[in-house]
């Protein structure tokens, strides 16, 4: 029978955990896979493993369970009875239509009470291969690796490990609101807020009607986009355009960029008060513009109480773009808009702003309006993996 062993790093875990990680791993797997022929799923000594239907497509799968987080490695395999005769069939019946010059076997038993060392079964295995195919044993660079696992009833052989992701399975963390601009930061920092564990809910800011609907429109495929590493995801769309009207009536030009990023950080903290959050999260880097800068970040924080995470801080463009690449929302972050913080903004923001400046101009503005209103007007989308209509 095929199954799909799937190993995660037990190491990072503290006991108390465990049980935790575990449960959500499986839950994830469970939904990630979903009508993709997995028919039962189980915990079986340190690992997790899908039962696949004779009909499961391996591509589908493997392109599906190598985007759960909390996945270390996993691989398809057959599952046998723990016995000699059984493991050589396995092994035989894996090796028809594969040329190699060079093999190991590489067998792990979490069995103890099996009456053979993994060293003895290598060996037995090894002869075995040999024998069949007159290939020759290579243990530092082989051509071919036969993995071999035999647990408690059963047994796994495989040939191929297939990395995973690694982090932590969505959910095992606290909530976290992120800030979704459409750019090329901010999907890259909501998927490191995930792969720690932490649903996010996407919040993004539009000036419709004053500039066109792309922004909103490439948030929307970026959610989208970014809902099959969590499954579920809501998305805040908040006409931003009135109220930086508001501000442009009373803020000079220098201070506006930090005043709308405040503005911002209060609204999304109502939505994190709504979802039961307790983060907030942008696509910011230290120095990377001249509104990023450790003066004008101290000053944007200073604006809510909850902690705002950065997970891009120390990374340069290039970095961030490669990791955009990997995940899959490079393309469309690329995708010309109209930013809204360019609405009514200079050239040259301040650079170096204080709490006590950026207060001052606030003053003259009606704050809690302004947050109320923005929130009173956001629009709500929901996206599900795998996407309901498709199944
Ligand atoms: P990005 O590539 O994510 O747009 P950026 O390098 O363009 O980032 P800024 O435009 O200064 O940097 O934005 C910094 C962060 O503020 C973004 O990463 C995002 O988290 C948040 N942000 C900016 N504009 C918006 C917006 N319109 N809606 C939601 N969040 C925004
Ligand atoms: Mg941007």
């Amino acid at each position: 029978m095929r199954v799909v062993v799937i190993h995660y790093h037990e190491i990072a875990l503290k006991a108390g955990n465990r049980g935790l990680f575990i449960g959500r791993l499986m839950g994830n797997l469970r939904k990630a896979t979903g009508g993709k022929g997995v028919h039962g799923i189980q915990k079986q000594s340190g690992r997790v493993i899908l039962k696949l239907r004779r009909d499961a497509e391996w591509p589908a799968v493997r392109a599906r369970v190598g985007r759960v987080f909390g996945v270390a490695n996993f691989a398809l395999a057959a599952r046998v009875n723990p016995r000699l005769p059984d493991l050589e069939r396995a092994v035989g019946d894996g090796l028809t239509g594969r040329t190699f010059a060079s093999f190991r076997i590489t067998a792990k038993r979490a069995f103890k009470e099996f009456p053979l060392t993994s060293q003895q079964v290598n060996e037995h295995l090894g002869t075995f291969v040999l024998r069949l195919t007159g290939a020759r044993v290579d243990l530092t660079r082989p051509e071919l690796t036969v993995f071999v696992e035999i647990l408690p009833g059963e047994a796994y052989v495989y040939f191929e490990k297939v990395p995973g992701p690694g982090g932590l399975p969505v959910g095992v963390g606290g909530r976290v609101v992120t800030l979704l601009s459409g750019g090329i930061d901010s999907p890259v920092a909501a998927y490191r807020v995930m792969k720690r564990g932490c649903p996010v809910t996407f919040i993004h800011f539009h000036s419709y009607p004053f500039l066109e609907k792309t922004s909103q429109e490439k948030a929307d495929a970026l959610a989208a986009h970014l809902t099959q590493f969590q499954y579920a995801s809501r998305l805040y769309l908040v006409p931003f355009g009135e109220i930086q009207r508001e501000v442009v009536l009373s803020v000079p030009p220098p201070y506006r960029v930090v005043v709308y990023r405040r503005l911002m950080a209060r609204i999304a903290e109502q939505v994190a008060q709504k979802e039961g959050a307790l983060a907030l999260a942008t696509g910011e880097s230290l120095g990377q513009v001249a509104s990023q800068t450790l003066e004008n970040l101290v000053v944007i924080e200073e604006a809510v109480r909850l902690p705002i995470l950065r997970p891009l801080i120390g990374m340069d463009k290039e970095e961030i773009a490669a990791a955009a690449r990997a995940i899959g929302t490079f393309e469309t972050s690329i995708i010309q808009d109209q930013d809204c913080c360019t609405l009514f903004t200079p050239k040259h923001p301040v650079v170096r702003s204080t709490v006590e400046e950026i207060r001052r101009v606030e003053g003259r503005l009606d704050l809690s309006a302004l947050v109320a209103g923005g929130l009173a007007r956001a629009a709500v989308e929901e996206y599900a993996f795998p996407p309901l209509a498709a199944g």
